[in-house]
């Protein structure tokens, strides 16, 4: 048999901020320590079992800058925001002096000539603003101005022209209340510009969308206008090597969230859209493992990494019962994406981690290990269930998220 013949495909399975810590009121126990979840047992004790550190330890990451240490790719070398992410994701090109922002809508009033933020989402109601959105695209002497609704409340801003940069701060107030004058961060003319470009853009924006027919609509519905736009995490796209370059994998991503995707399509990874992916708890990951699966017999890619967001969602709500309906719920579908690899005989390496703890106590990203276990031609270790507690004795020890592909790659036989 060749070398060639050898070698595996790989699926990585990251399911967004799923691990955690132990919870006094569930006795002392994780919600991956509570639920039942017989396909993730079945992968970690057919498999190799450890923890990793995603970043690095006690550094809490974000989803973007954990995918990009995941695939191999230093975050603090490459990481250049979160703006040039989300746009990626919703589709947009980006060129090397774009710069690119996270946006959402807001509801503001306007009082005695300042804009006061009354809801920072627009009251979550996405009724209207993919229209909305396509009225704020036009060109003004100093930018070209490029701006699509992405998920939920959000859009991304391009403004593409010259001299601009990234160096300034956010229109986001972070808060309800006066939105923020944007500033330049160095003493640069082109921040100085592009500050400027920003404030004259939120001011446009609050004019444009008052008047707009679809605002109208939105409040003969009974929903809060959705009538200005804040922008944040101002962004280049930076120089990232491909993926398939890198390591001679031709890779796909399936993914929800828009910013996951980003990080996909900026290291060249192709985009599977998956319909009715939402990135929520209700998001169809039956359709996920679907389209993985057809990938795999297929014959289309020899690497597929799918994110399933819904995990890290409930943890922020800080809702423990439904974090172990929604482990429970994932290990069904990857209870299907197991029998088929066997079944089918697709010679497939399958890992299955997660991006970083989001604890349900603690309701935000904690710094502290995953774990993940990997299913193929391994040395398999002693252990039998997939949690945090059980993986951390397992054969693969401690690992760090930017060696995770090398691992892969050389137990694919790919090395
Ligand atoms: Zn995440
Ligand atoms: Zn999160």
């Amino acid at each position: 048999m060749s070398n060639k013949m050898q070698q595996t495909k790989i699926v990585l399975i990251i399911c967004d901020g799923m691990a955690d810590r132990p919870d006094r009121e569930h006795n002392n126990k994780t919600p991956l320590e509570v639920a039942s979840k017989p396909n993730m047992d079945k992968i970690a004790r057919d498999g190799i079992c450890g923890i990793m550190n995603p970043i690095g330890y006690g550094i809490p990451p974000g989803s973007n800058t954990a995918h990009l240490a995941l695939l191999g790719y230093n975050p603090y070398e490459y990481y250049t925001g979160r703006g040039p992410f989300e746009a990626l994701g919703a589709g947009l090109n980006l060129g090397k002096d774009d710069i690119a922002f996270r946006c959402n809508f807001a509801t503001a009033e306007k009082k005695n000539n300042k804009i006061f933020i009354t809801d920072r989402r627009a009251g979550r109601g996405e009724f209207g603003m993919k229209e909305l959105g396509k009225l704020l695209n036009f060109r003004t002497d100093d930018a070209d101005v490029v701006f699509k609704a992405s998920s939920g409340h959000r859009g991304v801003l391009v403004l593409k022209g010259k001299n601009l940069s990234e160096k300034i701060s956010d229109s986001d107030p972070h808060s309800e209340g006066e939105i923020k004058e944007v500033r330049p961060l160095d003493d640069s003319d082109a921040a100085k510009r592009t500050a400027q470009i920003l404030n004259k853009f939120t001011e446009r924006c609050y004019e444009i969308l008052n008047r707009s027919e679809i605002q109208s609509e939105r409040i003969n519905k009974g929903m809060l206008p959705a009538n200005i736009i804040l922008a944040r995490g101002a962004g280049k796209t930076g120089e990232i090597p491909k993926f398939n370059e890198k390591y001679g994998l031709n890779g796909a991503c399936i993914a929800g969230v828009t910013l996951v995707k980003g990080v996909g399509r900026s290291v060249g990874l192709n985009i599977i859209d998956v319909s009715s992916a939402t990135g929520h708890a209700d998001s169809n990951i039956e359709g996920k493992i679907d389209a993985c699966i057809k990938e795999l017999k297929e014959n289309r890619h020899d690497f597929i990494l799918i994110n399933i967001k819904g995990t890290d969602e409930i943890s922020h709500d800080g809702d423990f019962e439904g974090k172990v309906e929604m482990i429970e719920r994932i290990d069904k579908v990857l209870g299907k994406l197991l029998l088929s690899v066997s079944e089918n005989n697709l010679n497939t390496t399958i890992a299955l981690t997660a991006d970083h703890t989001t604890s349900v106590t603690v309701k935000e990203h904690s710094g502290d290990t995953v774990p993940i276990a990997i299913l193929g031609d391994v040395r398999t270790d002693e252990i039998c269930k997939f949690s945090e507690r059980e993986c951390a004795k397992g054969g693969l020890g401690v690992i760090k998220g930017t060696d995770l592909l090398n691992i892969l790659m050389d137990l694919s036989r790919r090395g």
